[in-house]
C-alpha cells in the first residue's frame, strides 16, 4: 500500500475520542474538498508491504488496541486494504476506517468500526455520497458531517431525518470544519462554525445527534502533522 504515515495519538475524532491509537494514513484521494487539511496526503507517499505496516503497528502498540486507517481516502487501496483488516482483526486490534463515503463499503468485515462522511455542500463534493453505502452501516459505524454553515447544518439536519438516522444518536456526529491552513493558537477562533452555535443549533432543533470537535486540534497546535 502507498503509505504517508504511520503514528501514535490520541484519537480526536469519533466516539472513541481520547483514546490513544495507532494510525496509518494512506496516500491518494479522489475528492477536493473544500476545507481539506489532508491535501498533503494527495500524492507521494512510500510503497510498503503489510508485513511491514503491521510490523510498524505492533511496535507503536504491541498489546494492541485501537488502529485507525485513514488518508486521503483509504478505500482507493480496496484491493489491498480489505485482506489486510482482516490480518488486524486476527491481531486483536480494534480497527476503525475513516472514509469520505464515496467508494463501495460493502467488503469491509463487519467488525471494523466504519466512521463515514457524508459531505455537506460547502465541502463542494456532497453530491459524491454513496448512498448505497447507509445499507452497509452497522451498529458500530459513525456517520460524520463536517460543517462550514449554518447551510451545512440544515443539510445534515434534514439527511438524518430523511434516511430515519436517529436510533443511534451516540454514532452521529456533527463536527465544525476547521480552517484551512490554520496555524497558530489552539482555538475554535480557528472553526468556520462556532461550536458553541452548532451546540445552539442541535438544542433548538431536539437533534439527537454528538457534537464533535477535532481534539487533536486543541491538544496540539493546528499546523503539526502526525499528532
Ligand atoms: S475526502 Fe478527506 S482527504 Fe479527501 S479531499 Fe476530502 S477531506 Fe481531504
Amino acid at each position: 500500500m502507498h503509505i504517508i504515515e504511520i503514528y501514535k495519538s490520541i484519537q480526536g475524532e469519533s466516539s472513541f475520542t481520547g483514546l490513544p491509537c495507532v494510525f496509518v494514513r494512506l496516500a491518494g484521494c479522489n475528492l477536493r474538498c473544500s476545507w481539506c487539511d489532508s491535501e498533503y496526503t494527495f500524492s507521494g507517499g512510500s510503497k510498503m508491504s503489510s508485513p511491514a505496516i503491521l510490523t510498524e503497528i505492533q511496535r507503536l502498540s504491541p498489546t494492541g488496541g485501537l488502529v485507525e486507517i485513514t488518508g486521503g481516502e483509504p478505500m482507493l487501496q480496496d484491493r489491498e486494504l480489505i485482506p489486510f483488516f482482516h490480518q488486524l482483526l486476527a491481531l486483536h486490534y480494534q480497527v476503525l476506517l475513516e472514509t469520505s463515503g464515496e467508494r463501495p463499503l460493502e467488503l469491509v468485515p463487519r467488525e471494523v468500526h466504519k466512521i463515514v462522511d457524508v459531505k455537506c455542500p460547502a465541502s463542494g463534493e456532497h453530491l459524491r455520497f454513496r448512498h448505497e453505502n447507509l445499507a452497509t452501516l452497522t451498529p458500530l459505524d459513525e456517520l460524520k458531517f463536517v460543517l462550514a454553515s449554518r447551510d451545512d447544518y440544515d443539510y445534515a439536519r434534514e439527511f438524518i431525518r430523511a434516511h430515519g438516522l436517529h436510533s443511534n444518536p451516540a454514532r452521529l456526529i456533527l463536527s465544525p470544519a476547521f480552517r484551512k491552513g490554520a496555524t497558530g493558537a489552539r482555538s475554535t477562533e480557528n472553526c468556520l462554525l462556532d461550536p458553541r452555535e452548532l451546540a445552539q443549533w442541535m438544542l433548538a432543533d431536539n437533534l439527537d445527534a454528538r457534537l464533535g470537535l477535532q481534539l487533536h486540534k486543541f491538544i496540539w497546535e493546528p499546523q503539526l502533522k502526525g499528532v
